[in-house]
């Protein structure tokens, strides 16, 4: 155990870039696995041989800007991602429709019949079937 510990010291290691390259060299192993695609298996040993090198790297700051640039797209779609997961978690008890005049979405509880909403943005009042 010490000796791996003085061989990573000085050593950048892992970051949300390479967790993200690891996951996706992953995801297409398994696709270039089912399918017999062996040109995708070779990019996979690229992008695992990428993570090694990025986890054994004593550059710091080049890696650090690596991971920044990688978060600045990641961030915002992670939002987006996350925010679509919740609307398909609580469809089964929300409806979800937009604002005809503003277009924002919005959302009632199932079940209520025709109900009449007011939008909390623009103050449009229009009847929505639950
Ligand atoms: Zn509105």
């Amino acid at each position: 155990m010490n000796r791996f510990r003085n061989f990573m010291f000085g050593r950048y290691g892992t970051d949300q870039l390479t967790v993200a390259l690891l996951i996706s060299g992953m995801v297409l192993t398994f696709i270039g696995n089912s399918f017999d695609l062996h040109l995708l298996t070779l990019v996979t040993y690229v992008i695992f041989f990428v993570c090694i090198f990025r986890t054994m790297s004593k550059n710091f700051v080049t890696r650090q800007r690596e991971n920044q640039k990688f978060l600045q797209y990641w961030n915002p779609a992670s939002t987006w991602l996350t925010a679509k997961y919740r609307v398909l978690k609580s469809s089964k008890d929300y409806k979800y429709f937009s604002c005809p005049n503003c277009k924002k979405e919005l959302r009632a509880p199932r079940g209520k019949g025709k109900i009449a909403v007011t939008c909390q943005r623009c103050g449009t009042k229009f009847i929505q079937n639950t």
